[in-house]
């Protein structure tokens, strides 16, 4: 068929990927991935997908014609990838163009929770400083902490950069080793999380990482131990965790995502010594408009040149036809 490739947006997208799909292809926007939203025209025409996650294994079997899935994010645990890449259905994410943006959140989401930002800023609101004094002594520092990266990939090396400056020491554990990084490298996350007193956790979601971090990593963590999660929360066992908070067998924790989100568990909103973030690692506004621009790019550059720019690993034998 004739005319520009109808591109299927599905739930809330990037406005600004919204517009640009908008203008070089045909558009159709539902509010959810479900089949029964479509007529079987649309159905039939749908050669591309654009959403944020969520796109499951019969949510693609639902479209004949579908050629390509433009993931807006860099995770993309919530695609069915191994499904896609094995029907031939091309999968691009948006990595590199938020690595910096979410490497900073991450350590400034390190620096509140030992420091107790939040905690000291509403002593001041509260009216607490003039009347009660200084804010009390953060128990925590950065000083002399050990940290383990769990995912040293693009972000996680961004991260390990950073605290390169800070002058504390730096371990990971991913599945393969990293060549040219002189960090120690701990083969289990068990060793990691024995090695270190703070676990910074920016690996991918999804069931090779699900539940990672339990009750016995935690414990391993130990008394002084520090979590921050920027990466999934799926990747952490929440129930395990909301009880080393409120038991000390850990020290505090740092959160910018949850298994089920946007629902934060009561446990973890009742623990202490936490900071809780409503997932915005890379919610700025000029990230979020060069992921919608990759985004969107994924789409010009298959149905133009035939080629996805940034394929994920599992798609990326799929040639366009
Ligand atoms: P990369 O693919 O560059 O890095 C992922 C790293 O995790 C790799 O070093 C990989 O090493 C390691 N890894 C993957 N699977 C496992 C596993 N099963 N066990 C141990 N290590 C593993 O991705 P990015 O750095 O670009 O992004 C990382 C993640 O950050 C994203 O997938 C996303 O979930 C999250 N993210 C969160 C954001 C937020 O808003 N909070 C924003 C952006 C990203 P190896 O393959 O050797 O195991």
């Amino acid at each position: 068929s004739s005319g520009p490739a109808t591109v299927l947006v599905c739930g809330n997208l990037h406005g600004h990927a919204v517009k640009r799909i908008g203008e070089a292809f045909r558009l159709v926007h539902i509010e959810r991935a479900d089949p029964s939203l479509l007529s079987p025209q649309d159905i039939a025409a749908v050669r591309a997908i654009s959403a944020f996650g969520g796109i499951d294994a019969d949510f693609i079997d639902a479209f004949p014609n579908l050629e390509i899935i433009a993931n807006f994010g860099v995770g993309y645990d919530s695609v069915d990838a191994v499904h896609a890449g094995a029907k031939g259905v091309m999968v691009t994410n948006t990595p590199d163009v938020l690595t910096e943006e979410v490497a900073d959140l991450t350590v400034a989401l390190l620096l509140s929770t030992l420091r107790e930002l939040p905690g000291a800023e509403a002593w001041l609101r509260q009216g607490r400083w003039a009347k009660e004094g200084f804010y009390r002594l953060s128990p925590l520092s950065l000083r002399g902490r050990s940290i383990g990266i769990f995912g040293l990939g693009r972000i996680g090396l961004a991260v390990a950069k950073r605290l390169e400056a800070f002058g504390v020491t730096v371990a990971y554990h991913n599945r393969r080793p990293v060549d040219g990084v002189d960090y120690a490298y701990h083969a289990t996350l068990k060793d990691l999380a024995e090695a270190v007193d703070t676990l910074i956790c920016i690996a991918p979601g999804g069931a090779a990482t699900e539940k990672a971090i339990n009750a016995e990593i935690l414990k391993a963590l130990g008394t002084d131990g520090v979590l921050i999660n920027t990466g999934r929360g799926t990747t952490v066992d929440e129930d395990a965790l909301a009880a080393a908070l409120s038991d000390g067998t850990i020290a505090a924790a740092g959160l910018d995502v949850f298994a089920h989100e946007p629902y934060v568990p009561q446990a973890l909103l009742d623990a202490p010594h936490t900071v809780l973030l409503p997932h915005v690692a890379s919610a700025s506004v000029p990230t979020r408009r060069a992921m919608a621009d990759l985004c969107v790019d994924n789409l010009v550059s298959w149905f133009g040149a035939r080629k996805a720019l940034t394929p994920v690993p599992e798609t990326a034998h799929v040639k366009a036809k």
